[in-house]
């Protein structure tokens, strides 16, 4: 009952916080008047042409202080506090479309913070010149060092936004560490580190994420029950495709053609110095070439 009781503390202090965080925002946003509005998923899609169906909306607001679809009721003592699984591939984590279709989808971290706030610009302009869908797994840090670019991804249908993290930590029940990095140490850290950013990428493009993939990539299974049972699905990759912006643009293109139908290929973003952006120019017209389709994470089911 108490963890319950701690587990409401949590979330409306992350409301707080995403909502003072946001007005941040939005002062260094002068040329998009959508991120001024508490925007809703409604607003998004009707595009707010009739007057009567603002006021409506505005009323439905009020009324449901819990705007977001996560599940927040659930008992966080019902969980174990040991794990007997810690990696990329523990139990409840997606790999891999669930398709036989011959399609491919490439996802990219943004990572943030000590983790790298830049922009692979020359990667993006690869990717919206040649009309390639990527969905975007994006840490809370680099949102807020990237604020405009970030409205910009999430307004262009080429791309799906996801969620990366609020700190970009591994997510553990006991502080497991992964690539120098620890983890969250409790039940509601791992709330934590998946509802902040979740709430605040909402609170700015008005969609609400319903992938999450931790900083690291890495998680003990218990971690990826309680982000299931949140109502997000955790996702990883079958391809590794630039080992966190260390291969080089070979390497990564190799990686690349390894694909088989429905894999999901993990690069990075927020890397322009790798090997990456190179890697991918090369990779995607081969793959074109032998018949691959590159598709976003929500056209599928996931397996
Ligand atoms: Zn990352």
């Amino acid at each position: 009952m108490k963890k319950r009781l701690f587990i409401l503390a949590i979330i409306i202090f992350i409301s707080a916080c995403s909502v003072e965080d946001e007005l941040n925002l939005v002062d260094s946003e002068s040329n998009n008047d959508e991120m001024g509005d508490e925007v809703t998923e409604d607003d998004h899609i009707t595009d707010n042409a009739d007057p009567e169906q603002d006021k409506k909306e505005t009323n439905e607001e009020s009324e449901a202080s819990n705007q977001f679809s996560l599940n927040f009721d659930i008992d966080l003592s019902q969980y174990a506090n040991e794990s007997s699984e810690w990696g990329e591939f523990v139990t409840g984590v997606k790999t891999e479309l669930d398709t036989d279709e011959q399609v491919v989808a490439l996802t990219f971290d943004a990572c943030g913070g000590p983790y790298g706030s830049d922009i692979d610009e020359q990667l993006i302009e690869f990717l919206i010149d040649n009309d390639i869908p990527a969905t975007l797994f994006i840490n809370k840090t680099w949102i807020e060092a990237n604020a405009d670019l970030f409205m910009e991804l999430a307004s262009n249908p080429l791309f799906q936004i996801e969620n990366h993290g609020t700190e970009h930590v591994p997510l553990s029940i006991d502080g497991k560490e992964a690539w120098g990095i620890k983890g969250t140490s409790s039940h509601e850290e791992i709330v934590a580190e998946v509802v902040e950013n979740h709430q605040f990428i909402t609170n700015l493009t008005g969609k609400e994420p319903t992938l999450f993939r931790s900083g690291t990539a890495f998680y003990d299974e218990v971690a990826v029950e309680i982000v299931n049972d949140l109502g997000v699905e955790v996702v990883n990759f079958n391809i590794l495709g630039d080992a966190g912006g260390t291969y080089s643009s070979e390497q990564v293109k190799n990686a690349l053609l390894g694909a088989q139908n429905g894999s999901i290929a993990l690069l990075h973003m927020n890397q322009p110095n790798s090997g990456t952006a190179q890697g991918v120019i090369e990779a995607v017209p081969l793959l074109q070439e032998q018949g691959f389709e590159f598709v976003l994470l929500e056209d599928y089911d996931l397996k």
